[in-house]
């Protein structure tokens, strides 16, 4: 294909407007690439495109406008444009959507925009005062090192004018250079740990593929603690040698700064950061400097994976089970399934690290599409922490308490010893239901069918729907009665209250991810409790997820059943999951640890697989299950979602689509449906839900978009398709 043109030559230009073609435009003076980044005119609005390639030429040529300009950044790559287009078949959305995922830093139109640095210049100042000196000294002492004023007049502990004074002399100079600088070098050499022997088993096998430059998955699994990071560090430490790029996915921002301060201390230097805690100027560095290779490796959220890399040979999703890598707004895509698909496009390698790998995964690694690596030892002394449940059937609690004594003593001696304990409970907030006591009325929120949570410490109800929240009122809304209204059901922060009464001299910490105002906030108390200061903490999912706290030895789950219910086809997997990897928190340093579950059905499969341990055995039989329904991984699904304002259009388009199911049945499809969502309504608007079930191997994407093609959704009808959904809310 002709991949330049000159000026005057027709080209197609993808923008992020959402349009659903491309659009003709003339090449501007100069010419320009196919993939050039351009700014073109739009009616009367200027808007950011990519030259897709040649005009089309079957519109009126002499109202074809012209590509304003091509912007200063580098063109998008081929491979990178067949990725959006196959990422776009894949969850049947707009190009234009993918390619707003692909744009998503700031200031991309602007010129390269430059600051003012200072460095040693010539001579000698006139007059040599104790604070010139000191900027002499700060200069000197950094070699050629270049400062802004900022930094400088700090460093030297002077005025910004004692600086500019300097400057007119010339014995500072003052340069402009580009603000978007690469990030600083990393080096493979600096500080590489000495590997077990099944550490470096694995490190070897990951090699072979990264050396050769293929496409190809493995599935790294090993128990938490076991080395799985130090295991792909090392791999991504081969990507870089070979002179590629790496990027490594987390599935929490609040995870990101110790595994920063980790890559620092392995390649002597931080790398690019990705995620929304990423300050704008930052965000805009990040994505110019991974398309200039400015930048070796990348940590960061999923949409990492939509930043143009130069030359990508490794991509590592960590805790590659984790539900966050689902992303359930505007596109609905799987991180790690994107993962794996971009990786196949540009020859590199995935590691898919989990101590709790996803069904499909590993039914994946069973079929043999992805390599399989085991880690099963702890590293060190450490050791898995022993697991029981504690049966709660005949334990008498009273109202409002949630901590059996027994939970209660363990926790107590540990403290006691000087170890750490940990409470979970995987519901935010203080209560899940607010209740009148005089009339039975529940408060929900205005806009969805949800109710609202307490949170006390914020002194509000909240929608974790649509996070609209309101004052805690007097009295209640329907009977107006006064004093009556009661909180039901424990969250994080009323499991703090409890356990504030029950161990008055313990310093507790809860963490929950709406308690710290900034990701920063959240560091700093990780990192408290990490050294030991605090004794008991009361947590959410959020510290199911990889952090490490040396003096933890015990886990107390309040209830281990919460999960279980509910009819989501993968409660009984994602139950399994949370419990081993908040298991895993306990007993990581030399002392050993202990879970205990507290339950009302001990003698539930999944509770007695996780008491077992028997991980191969619980895979087995739930992929039997899943088999047998022909559900995923054995079988194909899409949710379709209909949401509008008004509840009779929902459900007249839904009936019409499940009518008209003819593109389905084709391929042996089938469709359930339409019935109410489970929150039948959000911010407002009614949603009705219909599910499309497949056998696998059918070319599900094409039957889906030919049969929704078929209807025409009124105004204000929003119609999303979920491929592979994940949630059924
Ligand atoms: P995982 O990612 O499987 O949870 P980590 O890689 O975080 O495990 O390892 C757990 C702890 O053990 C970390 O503190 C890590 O630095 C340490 N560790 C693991 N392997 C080694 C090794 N070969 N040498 C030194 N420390 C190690
Ligand atoms: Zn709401």
């Amino acid at each position: 294909m002709k991949d330049f043109f000159d000026q005057g030559d027709l080209v197609a230009v993808q923008t992020t407007q959402p349009l659903d073609r491309l659009l003709d435009y003339k090449a501007p003076a100069g010419g320009c690439h196919v993939g050039a980044f351009v700014e073109v005119p739009l009616g009367p609005r200027k808007v950011i495109g990519v030259v897709w390639g040649p005009g089309k030429g079957d519109y009126d040529r002499s109202k074809i406008r012209s590509v304003i300009r091509v912007l200063d950044v580098a063109p998008m790559r081929e491979e990178m444009q067949g990725f959006l287009e196959r990422a776009a078949a894949y969850t049947l959305t707009p190009m234009s959507a993918m390619l707003r995922l692909a744009t998503r830093a700031p200031g991309l139109s602007d010129p390269p925009s430059m600051r003012k640095v200072y460095r040693p210049g010539a001579g000698e100042p006139d007059r040599m005062t104790d604070a010139r000196a000191r900027v002499m000294a700060a200069l000197a002492e950094y070699g050629g090192l270049s400062f802004t004023l900022k930094e400088l007049s700090q460093a030297a502990g002077v005025t910004p004018s004692v600086v500019k004074g300097l400057v007119k002399q010339g014995v500072v100079r003052e340069e402009d250079t580009p603000r978007d600088v690469p990030f600083p070098y990393l080096d493979v050499d600096f500080g590489g740990k000495d590997l077990t022997g099944d550490q470096a088993g694995a490190v070897a096998t990951l090699n072979v593929g990264i050396s050769a430059g293929t496409y190809g998955t493995t599935l790294l699994r090993g128990v938490t603690g076991s080395g799985k990071t130090e295991v792909y560090l090392e791999a991504v430490a081969e990507s870089l040698r070979q002179k590629r790029q790496a990027l490594v996915l987390l599935p929490e921002i609040a995870l990101t700064a110790e595994f920063m301060t980790r890559v620092e201390a392995r390649f002597g230097a931080k790398p690019a950061e990705w995620h929304s805690g990423v300050t704008m100027t930052e965000r805009r560095r990040a994505w110019k400097m991974v398309g200039q290779g400015g930048a070796q490796l990348v940590v960061g959220a999923r949409s990492a994976l939509f930043l143009p890399f130069l030359d990508l040979g490794l991509i590592v999703v960590d805790e590659e089970h984790d539900t966050s890598y689902k992303q359930e707004d505007s596109v609905l895509y799987n991180a790690r399934d994107m993962a794996v698909l971009r990786a196949s496009l540009c020859s590199a390698q995935v590691i898919l690290a989990s101590a709790t790998p996803s069904l499909e995964s590993w039914a994946n690694a069973d079929a043999g599409k992805y390599t399989k690596l085991e880690l099963t030892a702890r590293f060190g002394t450490a050791v898995l922490p022993k697991m029981r449940a504690l049966d709660m059937r005949g334990v008498q609690l009273p109202s409002n308490r949630w901590i059996s004594p027994e939970l209660a003593g363990a926790v107590k001696s540990r403290v006691e010893n000087g170890e750490q304990a940990l409470l979970f409970i995987n519901r935010r907030g203080y209560a899940p239901v607010t209740i009148c006591r005089a009339c039975g009325f529940q408060i929900g929120c205005d806009h969805c069918d949800a109710r609202m949570v307490e949170h006390r410490f914020l002194k509000r109800l909240i929608c974790h729907q649509c996070g609209e929240s309101k004052p805690i009122p007097e009295a209640c809304p329907s009977c107006q009665a006064e004093g009556k209204l009661a909180a039901v059901g424990p969250g994080v922060e009323r499991l703090t209250e409890e356990a504030t009464e029950l161990f008055p001299d313990a310093r507790i910490a809860t963490l929950s991810s709406d308690l710290f105002g900034s990701a920063r906030a959240l560091k700093a108390g990780i990192e408290n409790i990490a050294e030991g200061g605090a004794d008991i903490i009361i947590g959410t999912q959020l510290v199911a997820k990889g952090h490490n706290f040396p003096l933890l030895t015990l886990v107390g789950v309040i209830d281990a059943d919460l999960g279980l219910q509910g009819s989501d086809l993968r409660a009984a997997e994602r139950t399994f999951q949370l419990m081993r990897q908040v298991s895993g928190r306990a007993g990581r340093a030399d002392k050993p640890g202990e879970a205990i579950l507290q339950t009302y059905q001990p003698e539930h499969p999944v509770i007695r697989a996780i008491l077992a341990g028997e991980e191969e055995a619980f895979w087995k039989a739930e992929a039997d299950e899943r088999r047998r329904a022909g559900v995923p991984p054995y079988g194909r699904m899409a949710g379709i979602i209909l949401s509008a304002p008004d509840v009779q259009t929902v459900f007249d388009l839904g009936t019409e689509l499940a009518r008209r199911d003819g593109p389905l049945r084709q391929v042996g499809a089938q469709v359930f449906g339409p019935a109410p969502a489970p929150i039948a309504r959000i911010r407002g608007r009614h949603r009705v839900r219909l599910l499309v079930k497949a056998p696998k191997g059918v070319a599900l994407q094409q039957a889906v978009a030919k049969w929704i093609g078929g209807v025409r959704p009124g105004n204000n009808v929003r119609l999303t398709v979920d491929i592979d959904p994940q949630s059924f809310y």
